[in-house]
C-alpha cells in the first residue's frame, strides 16, 4: 500500500545518478525539485548549481525546475541554472509535473524526476508513472515543522522500501 510512495532509485545526491543510462533509456527532460535537492532550503543557486546545470544541459538533457515555493524563489534560482521553471506547483497535484513536461516536451516515458521527498515528490510523480529518484535532504536544520513531520512518516515508509528489496 505504500509502494505509491517509493522512488525507482535512491541516490545520495544530484551528482550520484547514472544520468547517461536514463538518456540510453530515452529520458530526455529531467524535472528537479529545489530546496533540499538542488541546494538547502531558500539558499540561492551557486557557481555548482550552474556548472551542475551545464554538465546535464551538455548531456543533452532539457530541464524544469519545480518547486512548491514562490515565484520569487523559483525564477532567479532557473534563470541561473539555464531551466525552465514551475512555482506553487502543490506537488503532488498532476498539474503541475504535466505543465513542467510541457515545457521540456516530453511525456512520462521520456522524463525524469528528482527530489527528496516521499509524500509529495515521488508520489506526484507514480501518479503519472514519471520514472522517479529519492536523494538524501541536503540539510535537515531548516526543515520546517509539517515537513519534519512528513520526515519522521517518510522515514518509515523508506524502511519499508528497503525491507522488500
Ligand atoms: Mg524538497
Amino acid at each position: 500500500m505504500w509502494k505509491r510512495f517509493y522512488p525507482d532509485e535512491r541516490a545520495k545526491s544530484v551528482r550520484d545518478i547514472d544520468y547517461e543510462a536514463f538518456l540510453r533509456r530515452g529520458v530526455r527532460g529531467i524535472i528537479f525539485d529545489i530546496d533540499n535537492t538542488l541546494v538547502p532550503q531558500d539558499a540561492p543557486a551557486t557557481e555548482e548549481t550552474e556548472e551542475f546545470f551545464r554538465m546535464i544541459h551538455a548531456l543533452g538533457f532539457r530541464t524544469c525546475v519545480i518547486s512548491n515555493n514562490t515565484e520569487e524563489r523559483v525564477k532567479p534560482f532557473a534563470e541561473r541554472a539555464g531551466s525552465e521553471y514551475v512555482f506553487h506547483a502543490r506537488k503532488p497535484l498532476k498539474r503541475s509535473y504535466r505543465k513542467a513536461m510541457a515545457f521540456l516536451g516530453t511525456d512520462p516515458q521520456t522524463t525524469l524526476f528528482v527530489g527528496d521527498q516521499l509524500l509529495t515528490d515521488m508520489f506526484g510523480a507514480r501518479r503519472l508513472g514519471i520514472p522517479c529518484v529519492l536523494v538524501e535532504p541536503i540539510s535537515l536544520k531548516s526543515d520546517i515543522a509539517t515537513v519534519r513531520f512528513k520526515r519522521k512518516i517518510e522515514k518509515w515508509i523508506l524502511k519499508e522500501y528497503e525491507a522488500k528489496k
